[in-house]
């Protein structure tokens, strides 16, 4: 089953590699798709006809074989990247398919008609936008043509009169059905693209892309829904000292090596539902939830001792790296612009006292919470 599965979409993929982005890539794979439904669709129905033994049924069936063998050439196509043309090849062959066995076997009988109804809609999302007028003369063509059929009807082969009504019935619901189906088909796929897009969109809309971190944007959106909720938490900004230095003695490729090692120790020092992210150059934060105030301070200070400690190696042999870390309690009711500025305030009051330390904001109870660290 897992190999069928791997093989139906490696199939559908086919072509895949020409794609520039992920509509282009939902085209693709719906064309192909569209492929397999009409050669399942023609062999189903000519398996129906076959079993009914009506010749007039069977005849039908047998004159829309030869496009078994052109369908194939949409793959091709695709295989070559010429999408485009795949897409109109398809629609054409299936059109030609339709028009053959409504005109030459089953007249509008068994309501073949409605799949002109079918290739009116589906070119509108499997073609770009800017091949709209293929798109609009796909769609004008094929309502005509279902339009003049229904209106006008055709007469079937003589001896399609001798099934029974009940079959009949039941054949135009199965033909009626199998459009519906199709279209259903079409519709998930796109809803799984666009779904799938989105989560990728947003992904690369939150994140740094240096340190795989939360951006700004993305922090202060996770901050404001912190005070909105009206839980007490600790803020952390996070400034690396001396950053300039670095960048100068060890190489801008050595700094930002030098992000992504503090990245990871934020990551590693998040608990529960704390988070951390890039708000700026060489500035981080992050939202710690604790029990207690000292609890919040043991671990802003265990943070800054395990990064002054490491020395990482950033590819010139190890670096000597420390950060200043401005803290704000917040207790519910806070202004997240306060709050900010607190914190802030609170880092550059660390950076005048030496670097290499943590500063808790002025207004909360110094004697208790203020700490300062000596390398
Ligand atoms: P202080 O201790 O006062 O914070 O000094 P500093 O040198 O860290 O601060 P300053 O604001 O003077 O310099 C910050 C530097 O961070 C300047 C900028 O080139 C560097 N920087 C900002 N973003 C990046 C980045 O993505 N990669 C690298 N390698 N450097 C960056
Ligand atoms: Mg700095
Ligand atoms: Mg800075």
């Amino acid at each position: 089953m897992a190999f069928w599965g791997k093989q139906l979409v490696s199939y559908a993929k086919t072509g895949i590699e020409h794609c520039h982005g992920k509509t282009q890539e939902r085209r693709l794979i719906q064309t192909n798709i569209s492929v397999l439904i009409a050669l399942v669709t023609i062999l189903v129905f000519n398996l129906a006809f076959i079993l009914l033994g009506n010749p007039g049924l069977i005849y039908s069936g047998l004159v829309q074989l030869p496009l078994l063998l052109l369908l194939p050439l949409v793959l091709w196509l695709n295989h070559r990247g010429k999408r485009h043309e795949a897409t109109l090849t398809l629609f054409l062959l299936v059109m030609f398919d339709a028009l053959i066995a409504l005109m030459l076997a089953q007249g509008v009988t068994l309501g073949l008609q409605y799949y002109f109804l079918m290739f009116a809609v589906l070119p509108a999302s499997y073609l770009d936008a800017k091949q709209w007028l293929t798109t609009a003369l796909l769609f004008c063509s094929n309502l005509l043509l279902f339009g003049y059929f229904e209106v006008y009807g055709w007469q079937a082969h003589p001896s399609i009169a001798e099934v029974p009504t009940l079959t009949i019935t039941l054949l135009r619901i199965l033909m009626v059905g199998s459009c519906v189906t199709t279209v259903l088909v079409v519709i998930l796929i796109s809803e799984y693209y666009a779904a799938q897009n989105e989560r990728e969109l947003q992904y690369l809309a939150d994140t740094d892309s240096l340190t795989g971190l939360p951006n700004r944007r993305a922090f202060m959106w996770k901050l404001e829904r912190t005070v909105k909720d009206r839980r007490p938490f600790c803020l952390l900004i996070i400034d690396v000292d001396h950053f300039k230095q670095i960048n100068d003695t060890t190489g801008h490729q050595a700094g930002d090596s030098a992000l992504q090692f503090l990245a990871s120790q934020l990551h590693a020092a998040t608990q529960g539902e704390d988070f951390a992210g890039r708000i700026g150059g060489e500035e981080f934060a992050m939202v710690q939830f604790c029990a207690s105030p000292l609890e919040h301070l043991t671990r802003a200070e265990n943070l800054r001792k395990t990064i002054a400690s490491a020395h990482p190696d950033l590819g010139a042999g190890p670096v000597r790296l420390t950060v200043s870390i401005g803290v704000c309690m917040a207790t519910p009711p806070v202004s997240l612009i306060k709050i900010m500025a607190m914190a802030d305030k609170a880092l550059y009051q660390a950076k005048r006292n030496g670097r290499n330390c943590i500063q808790v904001a002025a207004d909360q109870s110094p004697s208790q919470a203020q700490r300062q660290a000596v390398n």
